[in-house]
């Protein structure tokens, strides 16, 4: 054995979007990658988020332009690359003229200069010049524009109070953020990565230019070390704990923690689209449908300080969320009807930012080499940005290793997403001629979740009986099998809450069962 066999180019520390991004990236440029994630794909921020791929209309405010156009054009790309996973979906901004600005957005200085008596309003011309911008910063060809409705008439203004008449209406994207991350996850392991869960990066040394690397089987305790040239850091929330604790770099730069909840209600309205209200205090408000019989509602920016302390959506948060929601619909709701909350934490760059709504989402890399060999630190970021992310990642790869090939993940389908946006209503018909025994719901869930992949988990069944154990809500062992072996599930949260949102739908016995039956197949296999 050489000296340098067995080095890896690249060791990522995390399986968030960002670090199984960067895995699927560098794979496919031929490098060696080995990806350590300490919990499940998705377990911290990524599952956690609105599930947007979208401009952030708000971070026009902020002058955020860079970071809106590429977000803005990157939508469709994505959209194009993972139809399954991600859809259009029309947001309707309700106007009315108490909206009001943050008040330290340079928006909100610059009119309160040049329009003292707007007193930090947001007018009605305002927002329109913003979707204007929106409109044509990111060369849009597959989503609709701007139009302008009007609510007295418009099935979208009978969930509303009266008082609202007029709405603007503007296109971004959903995704479904933790199977965005396991998507990119196989694909980066189809070309070659190693990817390790429930694998904690311990510590890291660097010697004569190298790291030596401690990982330890979170399950198991094992220890092993391997050696790697660079390490891509996207701990996320844990970004500083790495930097100082982890592979014991010099650097400065600073994570900004800033905690967003959610809360989840039975369905509110009975269309498709998305609420954007604006609330008196400068912030917005996502109602968004959701799993088809759900609302989601978020999100809140509370500083966190600990990556240590899992994030929980407080009764305060919760409060704030309903009231907020409550200004605009016609039937109010109460927490009690909050059937399930998440709270996700943004490993935000600490740009000194007096808030954390004006922190910056936009993302920071930087290469860092006092330790002795290169690790390059991912600050911030959003999943709409993390195509864009990687490919920043490999420059400075590039400017390590010269002769790196170039980018190629635009346009390349993720698996099962190998087919026109345009198509998604015939893929579920076609796989409900294939499995006549799937309900609609059911043949829609499983492309929305599996694409062109959904044959490959249903196998040759004739019947439901077919696909093994029924574990409710149309989960089947087939399924599960699939999961565990294709896509890292180890544990019945892993699939209720990150693979599918079944979790929703399972109740509590349903899923100490799935849990049972997938130890015992881990045992089995083990066995082997
Ligand atoms: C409330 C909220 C709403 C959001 N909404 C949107 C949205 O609608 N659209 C959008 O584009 N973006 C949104 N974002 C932003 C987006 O979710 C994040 O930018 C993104 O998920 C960050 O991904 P990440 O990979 O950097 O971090 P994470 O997903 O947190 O991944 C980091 C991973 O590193 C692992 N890790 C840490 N230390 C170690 C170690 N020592 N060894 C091994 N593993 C380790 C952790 O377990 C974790 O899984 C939102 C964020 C929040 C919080």
């Amino acid at each position: 054995m050489t000296a340098n066999e067995g080095i890896r180019d690249l060791l990522v520390i995390g399986g968030g979007i960002n670090g199984c991004g960067v895995a699927r990236d560098a794979a496919g440029r031929g490098l060696s990658v080995t990806l350590a994630e300490m919990s499940d794909l998705a377990s911290a921020t990524s599952s956690a988020s609105t599930k947007l791929f979208h401009g952030g209309l708000r971070y026009l405010e902020y002058f955020e332009f860079r970071l809106v156009r590429e977000s803005l054009i990157e939508r469709e790309t994505l959209l194009r690359a993972m139809p399954h996973i991600a859809w259009p979906m029309r947001f309707v901004l309700p106007y009315h003229p108490g909206m009001r600005f943050e008040s330290d957005t340079p928006t909100s200085k610059l009119l309160n200069t040049v329009m003292p008596w707007m007193r930090g309003r947001r007018p009605a011309w305002l927002i329109r010049l913003g979707l204007l911008l929106y409109d044509n910063l990111g060369g849009r060809k597959i989503l609709p524009g701007t139009t302008t409705i009007d609510l007295t008439t418009a099935p979208e203004g009978r969930a509303l109070q009266s008082r609202f008449a007029k709405a603007y209406e503007y296109s971004d994207c959903w995704v479904e953020d933790a199977r965005l991350v396991v998507l990119n996850a196989r694909d980066a392991e189809a070309r070659g990565a190693q990817i390790m869960t429930r694998t904690q990066v311990m510590s890291a040394e660097a010697k004569g230019g190298i790291w030596h690397v401690t990982l330890k089987d979170t399950r198991t305790g094992a220890a092993q070390v391997i050696r790697a040239r660079t390490i891509v850091n996207a701990g996320g929330p844990w970004v500083g704990d790495v930097i100082r604790d982890t592979v014991h770099s010099r650097s400065t730069d600073s994570v900004r923690l800033v905690r967003g909840s959610h809360i989840v209600t039975r369905r509110l309205f009975d269309h498709d689209k998305c609420y954007f209200f604006q609330g008196t205090d400068g912030r917005i408000m996502f109602a968004i449908p959701y799993e088809t019989d759900f609302t989601l509602i978020g999100t809140t920016d509370q500083e966190h300080d600990d990556p240590d302390v899992p994030p929980v959506c407080t009764p305060e948060e919760q409060t704030y969320m309903v009231d907020f929601v409550n200004a605009y619909l016609a039937q109010p709701i109460s927490v009690d009807d909050i059937v399930w909350t998440y709270s996700g934490v943004r490993p935000l760059y600490d740009d000194g930012s007096s808030s954390a709504t004006a922190a910056t989402r936009d993302y920071t890399l930087k290469i860092d080499k006092t330790a002795g060999a290169p690790v390059i630190n991912i600050f911030g970021g959003k999943i709409t940005t993390y195509r864009r992310l990687a490919e920043g990642v490999m420059d400075l790869v590039r400017d390590l290793s010269p002769g790196l090939p170039g980018k190629w993940t635009a346009g390349v389908p993720l698996p099962g997403g190998d087919f026109a946006v345009s198509e998604v209503d015939a893929k579920i018909a076609d796989l409900a001629r294939a499995y006549p025994f799937l309900s609609e719901a059911w043949a829609r869930r499983m492309i929305r979740a599996y694409g062109t992949d959904a044959p490959s988990v249903l196998g040759a069944a004739k019947s439901a009986a077919g696909l093994g154990q029924d574990f409710g809500a149309t989960l089947t062992a087939a399924e599960v099998d699939w999961l565990m072996d294709r896509e890292y599930a180890l544990t019945a949260d892993d699939i209720v809450w990150r693979r599918t949102k079944l979790g929703l739908r399972l109740a509590g016995q349903e899923i100490a069962t799935l849990d049972t039956y997938m130890q015992r197949r881990s045992i089995a296999a083990a066995a082997e």
